[in-house]
């Protein structure tokens, strides 16, 4: 599959890794728009939240559950945006599910 997450998640294309298990990886975004901006994927193929399922939807969980852990080796303290493009009209540019975890500025509300 042409996915360059699933690359990434497979090894073939190199990223700057912050945390890895058997089921997800986070990495540093190539184009950071905070202090700490990181990319946490499922490493199964999910297209979008739309193809969130009863099936899949424990990697999700494992996602969420995995957080803190992930904020933690970034060194935030104080919080994070966990953020979710799904679609085009929000702004999805690589179509593999991901969470933006950002930290380390102050966020607007709802956007910026
Ligand atoms: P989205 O626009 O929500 O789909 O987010 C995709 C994100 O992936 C963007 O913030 C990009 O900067 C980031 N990105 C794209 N390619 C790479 C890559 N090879 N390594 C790290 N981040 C990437
Ligand atoms: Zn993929």
């Amino acid at each position: 599959m042409d996915c360059i997450f699933c690359k990434i998640a497979a090894g073939e294309i190199p990223c700057n890794k912050v945390y890895e298990d058997d089921q997800i990886l986070a990495f540093k975004d190539l184009n950071p728009q905070a202090p700490v901006h990181v990319l946490v994927i499922p490493k199964q193929h999910i297209r979008w939240a739309y193809d969130i399922t009863p099936e899949n939807s424990a990697v999700v969980a494992h996602i969420f559950e995995k957080l803190p852990e992930i904020a933690k080796i970034c060194g935030v303290e104080g919080g994070f945006r966990l953020v979710n493009n799904c679609g085009e009209d929000a702004g999805q540019s690589v179509p593999h599910l991901h969470f933006h975890l950002m930290a380390g500025r102050e966020f607007g509300w709802p956007a910026g």
